[in-house]
C-alpha cells in the first residue's frame, strides 16, 4: 500500500496541474507554480507564542511584549501567511465556494513547514481541527479546518482527533465582534470534551485552523484542552489576519 502511494506520487509529478493563482500549467506538487508560491505573502517575523505578525512588532527572544507579560493558554504558533491577496482570495474560494484545491495547496505548504519544524522537536501527539458547530457544518457541507488538518496528519504521520472535542455553542462569527472582550464572551464554554478515551494518554496537541485573527478561538479551545490535563498546545494555521 505504502509502495503504491509512493509510486502514485512519483507518477503525479509527471502530470501537470493548473496553478491556483495564475492558471498556468505547473509540475509543482501543490497546484501552485514556483513564481506564484514565491510571491505569496509569507510571514517572516512573528511572535513564536501568540503568532502575532504585525509589521514592526518588537520581539524579545522571539516573543512579543504581551506574551512576556500575560502569555496565552497555548505554547506556540505556526502561521504561514499574512491574510492578504492572493491567499485571502484562495481561502475565500476554499471556505465559501467549495474550491477545495485552493485551500489544499496552501495546506500542503503548511504541512511541509510543520514536518521540517517537528523534525527538530515538539512534534504533537494529536492533531485537532477547530470543530465547527453541527448546524454550521451542515450548512457549509464541510469543515475547512478539518480538511487542512487531514493534510497535516497525513504528511507528518500524526493521529487526528475525531470526535473527542465538540463545539456545543453556535457562536456568532468572530469577525462580527468589535472588541476582544466580546469575542471572548462569545466563545466562553463553546467547546466541550466529548468522551475522554482518545485524550487520556495524550500530552501534546496541535490545534489546526484556516485563519486566525485575535486567537480567541484557539485560546478557548486550548483552555478546554488544558482543563483536561493536556500539557502542551500549539496553534497551526494557514493565515494570520490583523485584528
Ligand atoms: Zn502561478
Ligand atoms: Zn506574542
Amino acid at each position: 500500500m505504502f509502495r503504491n502511494r509512493l509510486a502514485l506520487e512519483k507518477l503525479l509529478t509527471w502530470i501537470p496541474t493548473v496553478c491556483c493563482v495564475c492558471g498556468r500549467s505547473t509540475y509543482q506538487r501543490y497546484a501552485l507554480c514556483e513564481d506564484c508560491a514565491g510571491a505569496l505573502p509569507w510571514i517572516v517575523d512573528a511572535c513564536v507564542q501568540c503568532g502575532d505578525a504585525k509589521p514592526g512588532l518588537a520581539l524579545v527572544n522571539d516573543r512579543c511584549g504581551r506574551c512576556l507579560l500575560t502569555p496565552p493558554p497555548f505554547d506556540q504558533s505556526q502561521g504561514l501567511f499574512h491574510y492578504a491577496p492572493p491567499v485571502s482570495r484562495l481561502l475565500t474560494n476554499f471556505k465559501f465556494h467549495g474550491k477545495l484545491a485552493d485551500g489544499l495547496c496552501l495546506a500542503g505548504l503548511l504541512a511541509e513547514r510543520l514536518q521540517d519544524c517537528w523534525r527538530l522537536g515538539g512534534k504533537p501527539e494529536l492533531i485537532l481541527a477547530v470543530p465547527l458547530h453541527r448546524a454550521r457544518q451542515r450548512q457549509r457541507g464541510f469543515n475547512q479546518a478539518l480538511e487542512i488538518a487531514r493534510v497535516i496528519a497525513r504528511t507528518c504521520q500524526i493521529p487526528m482527533a475525531r470526535t473527542e472535542v465538540i463545539r456545543r455553542k453556535a457562536t456568532l462569527p468572530q469577525t462580527s465582534m468589535s472588541s476582544s472582550r466580546q469575542r471572548q464572551k462569545n466563545l466562553r464554554g463553546a467547546f466541550v470534551i466529548n468522551g475522554t478515551e482518545g485524550l487520556d494518554s495524550v500530552n501534546s496537541v496541535a490545534i489546526v485552523d484556516d485563519v486566525v485573527t485575535t486567537a480567541a478561538t484557539v485560546s478557548e479551545l486550548a483552555k478546554t484542552l488544558r482543563g483536561h490535563g493536556i500539557r502542551r498546545v500549539q496553534a497551526c494555521y494557514l493565515a494570520r489576519a490583523s485584528a
